[in-house]
This record gives structure tokens, sequence and C-alpha cells, in this order.
């Protein structure tokens, strides 16, 4: 069982998370639970990071950053005691849960969880904090924002568990943002595909490495609310769904900013000019388009994280040999993916996209696709306007 920080928002919220994985327990089940910091917490500790330096140690960050995990899986620990469960708190060192040295986005690389099983065959419940691992040099790690869910799944694989249930504040994984819109609705099942896409594309719901790793070990999730019985989605393999929907689902993310390198000389190897000292620096880029040349020129447009733009152009910059005019960017920009296992097999899935757009006088910046997914990028003050205009374009609107 892995809660989410709204989950353990305050001591009440703990307390009732307490009563689920009693009544779980109750049911003859073995539990290990996996908590997030108090939602806010962490936003709160990264920015105590920045206001101390804004350029700082990842490791002092993450030394940093762990702590909010601990205080919800050590208060836990007590509410599950005050219910008469015997249980006991969880850091990810002592475990333990190694990764790799990737400070800050760390990842995990094993799991020796024999200690905790011998105390779960004694009837304890496991209290795990979320989200941290130990990296070589013995020193605390952080598995990036979101975290904890991979936490959960890779917990859930390496103690070969029935399920990994991932309580969130929302019941499901809808068709979209339920927050944004207000028709979408929640799916039984999803494809551990469809959703890998739609966390990579910007469905927050499940962090993007947590899917990876329930795909790979046939983990079987489910999300649902800790706040309501009602049945949530499982994450499952495709032929475990009889009726395959063309779209299942609509995501969007705003991480994103547009470069255009404009007149740039048209002659082999632009492309390895300028992305290759972009990889170089480990900064990813997204979506490309080259425009038709003119005059011996063309325009280079690309999109990289909204984070790593000043980083893109410096970059760019220093080490463009080939002439161009100038360079334009836009950090308005937000990318809406729709996405679906049935479009493999269709044709004009992107085309109801464009036109949906169109309708709606919403221009696109780029487009791309996958075999499974249709990207474009448009901007960001049409967000709203374009997760609704397609969810009702593929039929996607709650009767
Ligand atoms: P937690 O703190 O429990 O990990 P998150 O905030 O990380 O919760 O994820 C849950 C949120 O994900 C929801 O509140 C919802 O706004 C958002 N979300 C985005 N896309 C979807 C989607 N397709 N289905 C469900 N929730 C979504
Ligand atoms: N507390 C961490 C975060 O806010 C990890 C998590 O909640 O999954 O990103
Ligand atoms: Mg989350």
């Amino acid at each position: 069982m892995k809660f989410g920080g709204t989950s353990v928002g305050d001591i009440a919220r703990i307390k009732n998370v307490a009563k689920r994985v009693k009544a779980e327990v109750d049911r003859g089940n073995q539990v290990a639970v996996v908590v997030s910091a108090m939602s806010g917490v962490t936003n709160q500790l990264v920015a105590y990071c920045t206001e101390m330096a804004s350029l700082h140690d990842a490791r002092e960050y993450d030394a940093i950053v762990a702590t909010g995990e601990q205080v919800t899986s050590g208060l836990l620990a007590i509410g599950l005691q005050e219910l008469g469960i015997q249980a006991r708190s969880w850091a990810g060192w002592q475990i333990a849960i190694t990764t790799d040295d990737a400070h800050g986005k760390a990842r995990i690389e094993s799991i020796n969880a024999d200690e905790m099983i011998a105390g779960m065959e004694q009837g304890h419940v496991a209290v795990v904090a979320g989200f941290q691992g130990i990296a070589p040099g013995n020193r605390v790690s952080t598995l990036g924002r979101g975290g904890s869910d991979t936490t959960a799944v890779a917990l859930a694989a390496a103690l070969k568990a029935d399920r990994c249930d991932i309580y969130t504040d929302v019941d499901g994984v809808y068709t979209t943002d339920p927050r944004i819109v207000k028709t979408a609705r929640k799916l039984d099942k999803i494809t551990y595909e469809e959703m890998l896409e739609s966390a990579s594309l910007g469905a927050k719901v499940l962090q993007t490495r947590s899917v990876e790793m329930a795909m790979k070990h046939h983990v079987r999730v489910q999300v649902l609310s800790s706040f309501s019985d009602a049945p949530g989605t499982l994450v499952c393999d495709e032929d475990e769904i009889v009726e395959k929907a063309l779209v299942s689902g609509i995501a969007y993310s705003r991480d994103e900013a547009k470069v255009t390198l404009i007149g740039v000389e048209d002659q082999p190897g632009i492309a390895a000019a300028i992305f290759g000292p972009l990889a170089e620096a480990n900064i990813n880029v997204d979506m490309i388009v080259q425009n038709t040349s003119r005059d011996g020129t063309t325009d280079m447009t690309f999109t990289t994280p909204r984070a790593d733009l000043e980083r893109a152009l410096k970059v760019v910059k220093d080490n463009m040999k080939v002439p161009y005019k100038s360079i334009d960017t836009d950090k308005a920009v937000v990318k809406v993916s729709v996405i679906g296992v049935g479009m493999r097999s269709h044709a004009g899935v992107a085309q109801t996209m464009f036109k949906a757009l169109a309708d709606k006088k919403i221009n696109i910046h780029i487009i791309s696709t996958s075999e499974i997914k249709v990207s474009v990028l448009i901007s960001e003050e049409y967000t709203e306007l374009a997760l609704r205009a397609l969810h009702t374009a593929y039929g996607l609107d709650a009767a």
C-alpha cells in the first residue's frame, strides 16, 4: 500500500491511513506500506535548499528533502501501534534500497528486504519512507519528484507482492486530468504501455519510472483513493483488456520550452552540429522540426524541458559552428498528447486532433507521433480549451 502526500497531509489523515492499513491486516494480509511526505513538505524543503544557495550540493539536497518521508513513516508506525498493530518504520538505507549516484533523480539498483520480510512474517507491518535510498559512498539519495510511487512498485516486486495499491487523492486514472476537465472518465483498466506514455507525457498520477518498473516485473498496480471506497484503476497487460479504446487518454505537460534557430545555413551536418553538444550536456531534446529551405537557409525548432532552457541556449550559442541569424525562445507552451494502443490499427486519429484544434482556432507549433500517441505543441494559454475540445472530439466525455 502506498499513500501520497495529500493522503498523509495531516495527523487526522495519517490516522485514517492507519485504519485502512489495519483493515488489510484484519483481512489476513501481510502488508508493507510506503508513504510520501505530508503534502507541501517536499516543496518547502526544496525551497530551503535553493534559498541557502541557488546552486547546491546535490548530495546535501537529498539529505534534506528525504526527511519529509521519514516523519510520515514514523508517524504512521505510531498510528498503527495505537490501533494495536505491530509496526515499525524503515528508512531507505535501513532496508537497504541501494541506488546509483545520480543524486536528486537516482535509480534503484537493488533491494535487500530480508530483514523486512522476517519482520513481516512475525506479523509486523513495515512502514517504509518512500522516495529515498542509499547511494555509493554511504550517502542518502532521492528518486526524483513523485518517486514514492517507484519505491512502492520496486518493493512490491522485491517482496513478490500480490498487489501494489497506490492510494492518492483521485479514485483512479482518468481519461485526462480530472482537475481540469470535469467530464473526465475513470478507467477501470489501462495498459502498462498507455500508462507509461501518459506518465511520461505529463499525467503525474504515477511517476514514469514506477510504471516502467511495474511493466518489467509484472507488478499488478492499482490506483485508488484514500478518501473513498470506490473501485480504482488496474494497470495491466493489454490482453487483460477486452474492449480497447482507440484513445484511452489525453495528457499535457507544461514542462516544455521551444527554441528556434532562425536562418541556419542549410548544409549536411546541421542537425548533428546543433544536437550533438546538447546531448553531451545531458539536455533532453524532445520534439524537432526543420523547415524547408529557402535561399539556402532554414529554421530549426526544438523543445527542451523548461528548467533546462537557459543551459540549452548557452550550449547552442557556445558550440554552434554553422552560421545562423538569430535564436527565438518561447516558454509559454504546452505539449498536449492523445494516447491509445488502438491507434496502431486505425488511420485518422491524428486528423481528429488537428481538426478539433483548428475548430477552436488553436495554432499548432510542432507535431510528433509514435505508434500509440500523437503530441502537439501549442501556446500554454490554450491548455484547458484544447484538453476539453479533444476530450469531446474523441468521445471520452462521461455520459
Ligand atoms: P500523490 O501525492 O498521491 O502522489 P499526485 O499529486 O502525485 O498524488 O497525483 C495525483 C494527481 O494527478 C491528481 O490529483 C490529478 O490532478 C493528477 N492527474 C493528472 N492526470 C491524471 C489522470 N489522467 N488521472 C488521474 N489523475 C491525474
Ligand atoms: N515527496 C516526494 C515529492 O513530493 C515524493 C512523492 O511524493 O512521491 O516529490
Ligand atoms: Mg505522486
